[in-house]
């Protein structure tokens, strides 16, 4: 992943810092090819164009100012408005409010979902010491409901017993006063996935959302599907208030766009990301780490 890009990229900018003095000519040149580059990693639109106009003001602002080394400086404002684009800090998932703190977990089928949801809850064990409860609110797919059951086992978390013939919101009730009543820390709901987006998917979310008001809202979306994945994110955070992002199969061969774009067209931050089918295959996402990637 952001192989191609970084390739591009360090190719244009090294032939703007081996040059001595620069004019505001080279860097539109230079821009220009960023510009295509970013457009090409599958980076949306209004994205490209808002990074490379803050990019360019900074820029020539700099070349006006005759600065030393030029090109050196460009490099850095290209980092920089990088670093803005993807979000400042990396952001962890929130779990201050009283327990059992819920998360809802979203997104489409075979984004990942039911796989991260193990995979968060076996690091807020592992790692936050806190007790956590899963639930499937998949009530059409009972084998997804096995299952998150299964993986739960496999990652040592409790799984909600299954009940036949409740719906979303009842196992959602169901999984808070359990939790209660156990003790847990943390009610991860994992909600029914469909392979597209529709309303009926979207009201139940919402209403399993009205019932347990959930502290974090957090979208898994898959990094491969390129700008679909930010489509995706938009509309559910319209729907639904997305707290966080979790972008899926960054260890597959996508040319970044998702990972790019994600923070500057939905301002939600992108939290954790998914590196592997494994349980343990779950990273924080670091912008400036990200950015030093990218730009070599
Ligand atoms: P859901 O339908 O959204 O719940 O998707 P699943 O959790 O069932 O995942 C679908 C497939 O994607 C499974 O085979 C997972 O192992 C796989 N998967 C999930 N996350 C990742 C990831 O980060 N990288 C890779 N390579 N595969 C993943």
């Amino acid at each position: 992943m952001f192989e191609g890009l970084s390739d591009r990229l360090s190719g244009i900018l090294s032939g703007l810092t081996r040059r001595g003095a620069l004019t505001e000519a080279d860097v539109t040149a230079a821009l220009r090819e960023v510009r295509r580059a970013l457009l090409e990693a599958d980076v949306a639109l209004e994205v490209v164009r808002g990074f490379t106009e803050k990019v360019r003001e900074k820029a020539v602002g700099a070349v006006v100012l005759k600065s030393v080394t030029p090109g050196q400086m460009v490099v850095k404002i290209v980092n920089d408005e990088l670093v803005a684009m993807l979000g400042s800090d990396a952001s962890v998932i929130d779990l201050n409010a009283p327990a059992p703190v819920a998360i809802l977990m979203v997104g489409l089928q075979g984004s990942g979902k039911t796989t991260t949801t193990a995979k968060i809850a076996r690091r807020l064990v592992a790692r936050d010491k806190r007790r956590v409860l899963l639930a499937s609110l998949d009530t059409r797919r009972p084998a997804a409901m096995e299952q998150l059951a299964i993986l739960a086992k496999q990652v040592e978390v409790e799984s909600l017993p299954i009940v036949a013939g409740q719906s979303a919101v009842q196992i959602a009730r169901r999984a808070m006063d359990a939790a209660r009543l156990g003790g847990f820390d943390v009610v991860m709901l994992d909600t029914a996935g469909r392979i597209t987006l529709d309303e009926a998917l979207m009201a139940e979310a919402a209403e399993v959302k009205a019932a347990t008001n959930p502290h974090e809202v957090l979208l898994v979306a898959d990094a491969l599907t390129g700008q679909d994945a930010v489509n995706t994110a938009r509309a559910f955070d319209e729907r639904l208030g997305v707290t966080g992002i979790v972008l899926t199969r960054m260890d597959g061969d996508s040319r970044g766009g998702a990972a790019l774009s994600m923070r500057a067209v939905t301002g939600k931050p992108i939290k954790l990301v998914g590196t592997g089918e494994k349980v343990d295959a779950l990273e924080e996402f670091h912008p400036s780490r990200v950015a030093n990637r990218i730009l070599g």
